[in-house]
């Protein structure tokens, strides 16, 4: 469901908040430990500013397929690997909203890579 219309259900009353605040231990430590803080102020409790936590998914991860990542790690994993999926949630620390607000894909034979990756070490 769509975030707005998601938000306008709870505001309405037609969802109830224990629905939409499932941040689960794993989700709420992920956006303690890897999480970088966002601008935006939760749209729920609007007590603090949600935390946005990336998520990489990939078969060429392996072992650590489903797992949060910071920045930097991200664009360390993009020259490692071919292609993984990345999705941003964004979740509250005060009530546990949760979001999925972004997908993209990562890795050396992404479309911004523009060089052949069948050339790369010798020349
Ligand atoms: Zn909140």
């Amino acid at each position: 469901m769509q975030r707005r219309a998601l938000l306008a259900e709870v505001h309405a009353g037609r969802i109830g908040l224990a629905e939409v605040c499932d941040a689960n231990p794993y989700l709420l430590r992920a956006a303690k430990f890897h999480g970088e803080p966002s601008a935006v102020t939760c749209p729920l409790c609007r007590k603090e500013s949600l935390t946005l936590v990336c998520w990489v998914y990939g078969d060429e991860l392996k072992h650590a397929a489903g797992s949060a990542r910071n920045a930097g790690e991200l664009s360390r994993m993009a020259a490692l690997f071919e292609e993984f999926s990345v999705f941003v949630v964004e979740v509250c620390r005060t009530c546990g909203w949760n979001h999925l607000v972004q997908s993209y894909v990562l890795g050396t034979s992404g479309v911004g890579a523009r060089r052949s990756r069948r050339r790369t070490a010798a020349e």
